[in-house]
Formats: structure tokens, sequence, C-alpha cells
């Protein structure tokens, strides 16, 4: 269908005002007015089933959240260089959910900060630069971030001291050699760095491998490699900005998936549930120096109104069970494309864990397949159901709704994949 004129103005005017970096999904953009739950709502008044966006995790404009973030705003908003109740309430509260050597928490606006900041104390701590990433990564938006986000493509060069490695393998049928192999992996990347002259700093990994195409299994696998680059001196930070705050159902955090205590954890996105509230969380013996000597200080981060957030969406994810449900409602939802997959050859290996689901497109010959994926993605959208893409070839359907989905919600996506399928040709 052709766009409404409306629309079309304001993509206009957006290109004219925000100009080239601005991207906009689908081919028939979304112009998008309100949002509760799982629902959102366009300018028409149509509602779609949100599987897509995993920052507003427990639901499009919760209440509870809401009732948080104006009571505080009301009340003071200032920096973290006074005293506060509620900032340390939210600390205790959040490493409360962490392991006991992960003992304390500084505070960044966006998940790229956080990892800027976990980056400088690895560098610190080790006296080392090198850093491990996987082949597809994304750890964010600042210049050395960029740097090792491999994603962005050759127009943002790799820095020298970052290796890119592999990501993990899929391979059900023969779950050790995923370890093995990425260790394996590790361990050339270090060597290669010693033969530079180059100390580690840190492996960097997403702990669900989100970016390069969803890897979850088998839990445990991470932990070889994790070993590997602590034995070459180096810090392993575990990026929790997507797996994070129960998503994969099983566990609170995906390192837990994996049996690790990482050396720096960092979080973002589902934080603060759309409001900009992002961290680090670190073994204290770590932070040590760099805290005392580097003189860090962020502005707007850890400020009382979004640590009363941040608290708050802690206090609805218990409250409302949802890890519970990210592992019951997950759990349906990839059967059903575990089901849909043995009908239909396009869909491929269905991987993930809890509410973070990949699904590989290919073609005839079992090929990875962007086109294909970018046209069920658009299909979907038609029929009122939001998902997205991605992986090295933009061929993986990739489904993350916010952790209250219902398993009649699944099961409408699962209804709409279904009928999407049989009508191509
Ligand atoms: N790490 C991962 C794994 C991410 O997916 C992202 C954002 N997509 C970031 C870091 C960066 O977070 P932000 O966009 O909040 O800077």
């Amino acid at each position: 269908a052709a766009l409404p004129a409306a629309e079309q103005a304001l993509i206009a005017r957006r290109e004219r005002l925000l100009g080239p970096a601005y991207q906009l999904f689908y081919d028939q953009p979304l112009h998008l007015v309100r949002g509760e739950g799982v629902w959102l709502f366009d300018s028409s008044g149509q509602r779609y089933l949100d599987l897509y966006n995993n920052v507003p995790s427990v639901g499009h404009c919760h209440p509870h959240v809401l009732a948080a973030l104006t009571r505080q705003a009301g009340q003071l908003n200032i920096h973290t260089r006074y005293l506060h109740e509620t900032v340390l309430d939210y600390a205790e509260k959040l490493l409360s959910t962490m392991p006991a050597a992960l003992g304390q928490v500084m505070f960044t606006c966006t998940g790229s900060e956080a990892n800027d900041l976990a980056l400088r104390i690895a560098r610190d701590f080790t006296g080392g630069s090198g850093v491990i990433v996987t082949r597809y990564a994304y750890h964010g938006i600042t210049a050395s971030i960029a740097e090792l986000s491999p994603s962005m493509g050759e127009y943002v060069p790799l820095g020298r001291d970052v290796r890119v490695i592999s990501p993990p393998l899929h391979d059900p049928a023969d779950p050790e050699r995923v370890g093995r192999e990425f260790a394996a992996e590790v361990r050339a990347a270090l060597a290669d760095m010693q033969r530079c002259g180059i100390r580690p700093a840190a492996l960097l990994v997403d702990t669900l491998f989100t970016s390069d195409g969803v890897f979850a299994d088998p839990p445990g696998f991470l932990a070889e490699a994790v070993s590997a680059v602590r034995e070459a001196g180096g810090l392993f930070i575990a990026d929790e900005v997507q797996p994070g705050f129960g998503r994969t159902g099983s566990h609170m955090w995906g390192f837990q998936r994996h049996g690790l205590v990482p050396d720096l954890v960092t979080l973002g996105k589902p934080m603060g549930n759309g409001h900009p509230l992002a961290g680090l969380v670190a073994q204290p013996h770590i932070l040590e120096r760099f805290g005392r000597n580097a003189c860090y200080f962020n502005t707007f981060a850890g400020n009382p109104v979004s640590a009363a957030v941040g608290l708050a969406v802690l206090e609805v994810i218990e409250s409302e069970g949802l890890q519970a449900n990210a592992a019951q409602v997950g759990g349906v939802l990839k059967q059903g494309l575990e089901a849909l997959a043995q009908r239909f050859a396009m869909l491929g290996e269905v991987r993930g864990v809890g509410l973070f689901i990949g699904v590989d497109i290919v073609d005839q010959q079992g090929e990875p397949d962007g086109g294909g994926a970018r046209q069920l993605v658009n299909a979907l959208r038609q029929r009122g159901v939001l998902i997205g893409a991605s992986g090295l070839y933009s061929n993986v359907l990739k489904i993350r709704p916010p952790l209250c989905l219902g398993q009649a919600q699944a099961q409408l996506f699962l209804d709409a994949l279904e009928q999407v399928l049989a009508g191509l040709p």
C-alpha cells in the first residue's frame, strides 16, 4: 500500500532535519503514537504486537514505572555528588541480583558508555590493551567501542589492538564441540596478540551473541574461553545489554547460564524500560585503582529519577514473575517455531533461550537468505506483528518481545508467521 501523505511529509521533514544517519524500519515505515504492554499503536489507530523491542522489557508505558518516574521527577533530580537514598537503594537491589563477588556498580546513560568505561577499567587494571570480540558483534557507538564493533562494517575500521573471532557454533549433536572450538578461537587470538606484542585486556562478549545471530547453547560453553583469557592476564567482560534482566528465563543474567562470574558486567537497554539508564557492575578490587584516580563523573547517570525508574523496573520483574514468564512463553514460542521449521524449508535453525530467539532464514540450497528474512519481516509488519532481522547476512529473524508477552500473544505471532509462510510462492 502507498504511504499516506502525512507520513510521506514526515519522512521528508525527517531527512531534511536529521540528515542521512537516521534509518527507518520496514518498507512501509511505521508512525507510532502510543504503547501499552506488548502493543504499539500507529497514527491510524491500528495496533501492532511488538516482538522486537526489548528496551520496554516490562511492557510499554508500565504504570508502576511511570508512577516512580513522575514521583521522583516532581521531587528532585540532581547528579550523584550529593547524598541520596534512592540511588543507594537501587544499587543495593541491583547488586542483590548478582553473584556476591560483583559488589559495586557505576552508572552511565547508555550501553555504549558502559562498555567504554569497562574497557578503560580493564586496560587500567591489566596494563594490557588487546580486546577479543566476535565477528559480527555490536558493543556501542563511542570512538573506542565502535573500533571493536565489527558489525558496523568496513567504514569503521577495527582498532589495531582488536582481535575478531568466529562466533560460537550451533551443534546440538555435539554440544561439547561448541565450547572447545570457541576456546580455540580465543587461544588463537591471544597467540596472535602475543606475536604482535599486544598484551590482552579483555574478552568482551554479549553472553547471548545476539548480533552474531543468537548463539545460546549449550549452557556453560563459555567457561573454557574465559579461563583461557584469564590465564593470559585478561579480564572477562560480560555485555548483558541484550541478555540481562531476566530475558533468558532461566537466569537473571546471561553469564549465569555459563556458570561464570565475570570481572565486569555491562548493562543497558531494558534497565530503565526506555529511560536512559545503563551501567557497569564490577568486582571491587578491579575498580579500585581506576575509581580512585580517573575522575570519572557522568552528569546525567545514576540520578535519583533514573534510580527510581531502575528500582521500579526490578520491582516489576519480581512482582510479575517476568523471568519465569520469559522461560515459559519463550519455550512455547521456540517449540512453535521449531514445528514451523519442520514444515517450511525457508526456516532453518531455531536458536536462543527464553524470550530471545533467532531463526535462520535460508534459500533452497540452505544458504543464508537475507532477502527472504526481509520479506518475512515486512509481511509480518503488514499483518500487525513486529520483529527484526540480524546476523552477518541479515538473515536471522530476531524475536525479543517485552518480557510480559503472554502465551496467547505468542500464538498470534506463530499463526501470523504460518500464514505468511503459507502465502509465499
Ligand atoms: N551492547 C550490546 C550487546 C548492544 O546490543 C548495544 C545496543 N544495541 C550496546 C551495547 C550499546 O548500547 P546503547 O545503544 O545504549 O549505547
